[in-house]
């Protein structure tokens, strides 16, 4: 099961991460709309914890998702997360989002691929280990 519920506490983050980080300033520049979600599924990929995911609303879902992208946090896999590691996987699932100002005033958005395994500006400032639960 992967449902998903609205989150305060992760939309807060998103906002306060929006705010302060340079590498953002497209996204705090745009119209786009992001909504925070969580799941109560342990969701793996390839064998490893998936911390969360962003999406791009596909246009045929804007209906009933009000929002232009989805950041969705799967909460079993980052039980004993502290706030910066909570920071940081907001700040990486909002890294994801691509934004494209055209000249008639419209954006365009897309989803970022990562650098490498991750985003280099988030291995550079906190390390490949920066997921690892301070409870393992
Ligand atoms: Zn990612």
């Amino acid at each position: 099961m992967d449902t998903r519920q609205l989150s305060d506490e992760f939309a807060k983050i998103g906002a306060m991460v929006i705010e302060k980080e340079e590498s953002l300033v497209d996204v705090r520049n745009s119209h786009a709309t992001i909504v925070y979600l969580t799941s109560e599924n342990a969701k793996t990929q390839n064998g490893k914890k998936i911390c969360g995911q962003c999406e791009k609303v596909p246009d045929k879902y804007k209906w009933s998702v009000p929002a232009d992208f989805t950041i969705t946090v799967f909460l079993p896999n980052i039980e004993g997360f502290t706030d910066e590691q909570k920071e940081i996987l907001i700040f990486h699932e909002l890294k994801h989002i691509g934004i494209v100002f055209n000249a008639d005033g419209t954006e365009t958005y897309s989803i970022n691929p990562h650098d490498y395994e991750d985003f280099k500006e988030i291995i550079d400032r906190f390390g490949t280990e920066w997921s690892v639960s301070h409870d393992n």
